[in-house]
């Protein structure tokens, strides 16, 4: 090993969804940059959104399929295409790099400033003179079942690559990567067990429900208990209750950062959640960024990505600081389910149900499962969360993030023009039902209801 460092001024480490887009901006701004990962693309595109999307998507071809010779060829070369799906993803983002910035390797840092990139076969040191950026991202948490062979209990960075999809298939955890993978085998007509303690905990209980349902009328046999061992062939529960063996066991009971690269060595603090940053993404190391799964913060791609872009926009204008944004997130089960904001409800808030299944366009599509729930701050009239339950709702929350960003009041949405017939003529209902409550009630808060319908009234 050379004792001597490269010397860059600035050091990416993860080329993922968060890393890419620091590395591929910096490269585009002419800065002296090296990026060093495991990989391209991280786990979006090797494990997480794009195998699993694809999958999805092909599970739904499956299953509108009636010519049974197309739906065996769709079956059998899923993991094939989804398999073809992630290389091209993979090759394209690839390109993105130069090969001077791009290092491929596993990073330690050696002190603050200076960082070992091992291979298999080589090990060298670069160190930066600016900034560094720490874009690790996560990994699943991987447990043992006493009874299950390590080989037949996998998690999503083996399922994606497994031969041919298996006839049986117990999945642990009912976070939103255990029921997406739920869904998608279900629909491909294999035997799927969901066994977690709760689904989908963190959306309103109301919709956690009907997703839940929809999933067992999926075929989806769900056992709400956590898998203990495995003894004479059966898989013992913390209920007591057992279920049958099954082809393979998929754990997908949550994720943990990656902060094992010797960050004490960067003064750079972490715990078991992860990196430690400040509002403007800095770590411990003021010279030291963190952004995405590897910090404190939700885990999901648009989250990296929008943490990249500051990143990059405090290199360039150091001045700049970063805006708190409503954070949206879709799972992609049936009917998908969009959520964004704080759902928490306090004293002063009130939730508000959306019933889109009795709008114009839920009754011409015969929909009555459809389903949402805001929550509203009385004080102000503000949107402070929603979740909602439907198709159509992985574009429609976007619509809702913008009036949570923007704090546009509920009783602005009263003209706000919606195409008929839309889900979204479902604001207006809405709209009335605060009015009608903010009269019914002015007596709690006379002043803020007072200011709220003067506003109304003068927009
Ligand atoms: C099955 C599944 C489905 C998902 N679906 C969605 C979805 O639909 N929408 C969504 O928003 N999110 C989804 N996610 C989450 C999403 O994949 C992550 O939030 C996102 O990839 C995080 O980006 P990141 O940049 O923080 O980390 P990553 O994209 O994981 O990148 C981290 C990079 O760092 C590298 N690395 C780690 N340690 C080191 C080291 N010591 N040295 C060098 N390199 C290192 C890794 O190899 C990797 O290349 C899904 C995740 C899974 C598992």
């Amino acid at each position: 090993m050379s004792t001597k460092p490269k010397v860059f001024d600035y050091i990416v480490i993860g080329a993922g969804s968060g890393g890419l887009l620091v590395a591929v901006g910096l490269q585009k701004l002419g800065k002296r940059v090296a990026v060093i990962s495991k990989n391209i693309g991280g786990d979006c595109t090797h494990f997480g959104c794009i195998p699993s999307k694809t999958l999805i998507h092909l599970s739904k071809e499956y299953q509108a399929c009636h010519d049974l010779a197309v739906r065996k060829q769709i079956k059998t070369t899923a993991l094939q295409q989804v398999g073809k799906k992630v290389a091209s993803f993979a090759s394209e983002e690839k390109e993105l790099l130069s090969n001077e910035v791009y290092f491929m390797g596993s990073a330690e840092f050696v002190n603050k400033n200076t960082i070992q990139v091992s291979t298999a076969d080589s090990v060298q040191l670069l160190s930066f003179t600016k900034k560094c950026i720490i874009a690790t991202g996560s990994a699943p948490v991987r447990t043992t079942v006493t009874g299950i062979p390590a080989s037949k209990l996998i998690t999503n960075e083996e399922f994606f690559y497994l031969d041919s999809l298996p006839k049986s298939i117990t999945i642990f955890g009912g976070g939103p990567i255990g029921a997406e993978l739920a869904s998608a085998c279900a629909r491909f007509g294999i035997e799927t067990y969901l066994l977690s303690k709760s689904y989908l905990a963190r959306e309103p209980e109301e919709i956690s429900r009907r997703s839940l349902q929809s999933l067992i009328d999926l075929g989806v046999k769900y056992i709400p208990a956590r898998a203990e061992s495995l003894k004479n062939k059966e898989l013992l529960l913390d209920t007591g209750a057992t279920i049958p063996e099954t082809e393979l066991y998929l754990s997908a009971i949550g994720r943990i950062p990656n902060t094992d690269f010797n960050l004490e060595q960067a003064a750079v603090e972490y715990d078991k959640k992860g990196i430690v940053i400040n509002q403007n993404l800095v770590t411990t190391n003021s010279h030291i960024f963190a952004i995405g799964d590897c910090t404190h913060s939700p885990q999901f791609t648009h989250l990296a990505a929008n943490h990249g872009k500051f990143v990059l926009k405090k290199i360039l204008l150091p001045f700049s600081s970063r805006r708190d944004r409503a954070l949206p997130r879709v799972t992609f089960v049936s009917p998908t389910i969009a959520s964004v904001g704080e759902l928490e409800v306090k004293d002063h808030h009130r939730v508000f149900v959306l019933d889109f299944a009795k709008t114009d366009r839920g009754r011409t599509n015969f929909d009555t499962l459809s389903y949402g729930e805001v929550v509203v701050d009385l004080h102000s009239g503000a949107i402070t969360g929603a979740s909602l339950f439907g198709d159509f709702s992985e574009d429609l929350i976007n619509v809702v993030t913008l009036i949570i960003d923007e704090k546009i009041s509920v009783l602005s949405l009263a003209d706000f023009m919606t195409p008929y017939p839309t889900y979204a003529n479902v604001f207006h209902t809405l709209s009335l039902e605060y009015l009608n409550y903010l009269t019914q009630n002015w007596k709690t808060s006379p002043i803020q209801t007072g200011i709220q319908l003067l506003a109304y009234a003068l927009k």
